[in-house]
Order: C-alpha cells, then structure tokens, then sequence
C-alpha cells in the first residue's frame, strides 16, 4: 500500500483528524510532517515569491519535509466549506501553487471541498482520487462520508461545550487569526502560552459556537462572504458585548489581503459604537524578531491591567 503524506499547516489545524482517519479506513500509511520549525519555514520561503503570504510559504516548507518520505502528499483543495463562504483564492489554489513550484519533485493527492453550491465536485474528485490509489470508489464516498459526518458531530459538540467559558475572575482578551496562525506554535512565537503565563484567559473563534458567530457578523449575514471573515467580525462582535473580555489582539501574517479587510472592519465597526476595546495588531513574518513581539504583547497587557 502507498504512504501518504499531510503537511501540518493551512487546513491542518482545522481538519487533521479526518483526513488521517480517511486514509487510514482506507488502509493507507499516513505520515505527518513535524510540527512547523525553523528549517521548514526556511525550504518554503525558498520555494515561493516573496509576495506570498507566510502560511503558504510554511505549508511549501511542510511539502519539502515529506517529498523523500511519502509516496503521495494530500493537499485538499478547500473551496467553500458552507452556504454562501468561500476560503481564500490561495486555499482554492493550493494543490495548484504547490504543484507549480514543487510537483516535479512529488506526487498532489487532492479531494475539493466545496459544500456551497458543487457537492458533485467533492464527488468527482473522491472518484479521482480511487482511481490514482487503484482502489474502489465505492469504499472511498463511504470512508469520506463517515469521516465527514464524524468531523461535522464533533464540531457541533465542542462548539456547545465551549459556547460559555468559565474564566474564573480572569482577564479575557480574544485572540483573533487564521487557525494556521493562532496554533501553531512557532508562527504564533507561542503566543496562546505567553498570554496564559501572565494569567489571561484566551478566548479564540473556535471557543464561539457557529451560529453565534454567524448572527453577530453583521451586516454580512446571508451574504456570500469569505468563511474566515464570519469567523472573525463574528467573534470581535460577540466579544465586544461581552464585560469579560477586556481586549483583542489580532494576529496575522504579512500580505494576507483578507486580514487587510477584515481588520479594519473590525476596527471601524468597534470605534463607531464606542465600546472602547483596545485592540493590538500583531503582524508577522519571516523576518519579525521574537523580542519585538514579546514587547508590544507585554505593554498591550499592561494597558488591559
Ligand atoms: S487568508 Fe491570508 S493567510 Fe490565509 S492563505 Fe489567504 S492570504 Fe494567506
């Protein structure tokens, strides 16, 4: 049987747990890249133009690691995840973007997800993919919509579980990025740590359940929107209301253009009604030195008190 390969950036930290499951049903090795590092950071950044966003750089840095290690690497193309969202051109692109820059050197699994409008797209390409693997589709639609179906439940469960978090008199800041960015730990410098150090409850949008999220992201509710977007103006809303959460700092890497957008939302949407919550921006790339970082955090946690 082949070894397949899933690089631990972009969707990873969303959805590792189902595509290693899927896999695995369907007899398959599965090897994880190692968790992101400084040589992996260095062989992506190599491989990409200097305009690409840090996550996509990292994720190539991911796909070099397993290149001598995996017979295939598994590269989802995320389209629209839900009605009316769509993920961002270069989530879309992605098995394209690395098969531009690397595909002599590996062989692209992809399966495209998109739940918006084209299920028989997420069809096709699980059909696609038996055929590369020589094994039946048939096993294939079922392994994915066991998967899938798990994924959904246990999402479901652990948005009911988080929608009301005991903070135990602490202070509260919300931490708002993309899930690539937020929990991984050498992106972030470790920031979720050095926030809890100082004993601050962390709050993310995954600690916020989807409806929630979705009723708050006004006024791009029933609109077709970027997933990420609802997910962010969501939470920053949702948090403004809340007494507990006495700041918001907003992680993101530099040349994202969605964050260019939604933080100024965010902002403009939080001074208009005045519910004077700071905000720290944090922007981050290859380049960005840990001790500057560590400093902004620490004056911006002195603000909050
Ligand atoms: S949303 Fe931003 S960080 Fe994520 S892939 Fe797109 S440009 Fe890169």
């Amino acid at each position: 049987m082949a070894t397949i390969g899933i690089p631990k950036g972009m969707f990873f930290f969303e959805y590792s747990s189902i595509w290693e499951e899927f896999f695995k049903i369907l007899g398959f090795e599965v090897i994880l890249s190692q968790d992101t590092n400084r040589k992996i950071m260095d062989d992506g950044i190599k491989c990409c133009s200097n305009e690409t966003c840090l996550p996509v750089k990292v994720f190539h840095g991911h796909v070099m690691s397993l290149k001598d290690k995996v017979d295939y690497v598994f590269i989802p193309r995320y389209q629209s995840t839900g009605k009316n969202e769509y993920t961002c051109p270069k989530l879309c692109g992605l098995p394209d973007m690395i098969a531009v820059n690397l595909g002599d050197q590996i062989k692209i699994l992809e399966i495209k997800i998109n739940m918006n409008s084209c299920r028989d797209e997420t069809k096709e390409s699980l059909v696609k993919l038996a055929q590369t693997l020589k094994i039946d589709s048939e096993k294939v639609l079922k392994a994915f919509n066991a998967t899938w179906e798990r994924h959904t439940q246990l999402m479901a469960k652990k948005n009911k579980a988080n929608v009301k978090k005991e903070v135990n008199n602490k202070n509260v800041i919300i931490l708002l990025g993309h899930p690539y960015m937020i929990y991984d730990n050498f992106i972030s410098m470790r920031l979720i740590e050095k926030l809890e150090r100082k004993n601050i409850e962390v709050f993310t949008p995954w600690d916020i359940d989807y409806e929630t999220k979705r009723r708050n992201a006004h006024p791009y509710q029933g609109k077709t929107f970027w997933d990420i977007g609802f997910e962010l103006l969501g939470s920053a809303f949702t948090c403004a209301k809340d007494e507990r959460v006495k700041g918001i700092v907003y992680l993101t890497p530099f040349a994202c253009g969605l964050d260019a957008f939604i933080m100024e939302f965010i902002e403009l949407d939080i001074k208009s009604k005045n519910q004077g919550l700071p905000i720290l921006k944090l922007t981050v790339d290859e380049h960005t030195g840990e001790a500057g970082f560590d400093t902004r955090l620490e004056a911006f946690i002195d603000m909050i008190g």
